[in-house]
């Protein structure tokens, strides 16, 4: 995989989370979800049961890359919920140039690269967060949940309370 097959497929991945958002909101899938609630409910109290739809990409070499986790998950024995597991495309600068990435991937080498800011070295490649990578924060979005914002003269996302590290992002 390279960030530019994954800029040709996202537009396309999204239409498919659409469609998928579509058919768990609406009335099709009435029995399936029935069943899950019917499930969970023979399960004791704070159990859940969820049903997975994943579209994953593998490449000639195995490596598969997840790139949308959604699916419908019941909470005691309650109505399934649409639920979201798939990480969103960030913006990252490398070497100096802008590259589009799974959130959780690394920007060079494509591994998994988790909680960057925690590990800020890549375990694949060994690419060092803050040095030869820095997070693109656009738009503001808070990299860590996705639905705060934050700034540089305000660091910590009023959502999630995580405090992006400076020297860790550049401002677009
Ligand atoms: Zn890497
Ligand atoms: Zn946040």
């Amino acid at each position: 995989m390279d960030s530019e097959l994954y800029e040709q497929v996202d537009p396309l991945i999204d239409d498919v989370a659409d469609q998928i958002g579509e058919l768990i909101d609406g009335d099709q899938l009435a029995v399936l979800k029935a069943k899950l609630a019917e499930i969970c409910g023979c399960l004791p109290g704070e159990f859940s049961a969820s049903l997975d739809i994943s579209l994953r990409i593998t490449d000639p070499e195995g490596l598969t890359l997840p790139l949308l986790q959604t699916g419908m998950t019941s909470f005691d024995g309650t109505e399934p919920q649409q639920v979201w597991g798939d990480s969103t495309p960030q913006d990252y600068v490398v070497f100096g140039d802008v590259v589009v990435v799974p959130n959780d991937y690394c920007p060079q080498c494509w591994a998994e690269w988790r909680f960057k800011q925690r590990n800020p070295k890549c375990p694949g490649c060994g690419l060092q967060l803050g040095r030869e990578v820095k997070i693109l924060l656009d738009s503001g979005i808070c990299p860590h949940c996705e639905r705060g914002t934050v700034s540089a003269g305000n660091p910590v996302c009023v959502e999630c309370n995580n405090r992006v590290n400076l020297d860790y992002v550049v401002w677009g």
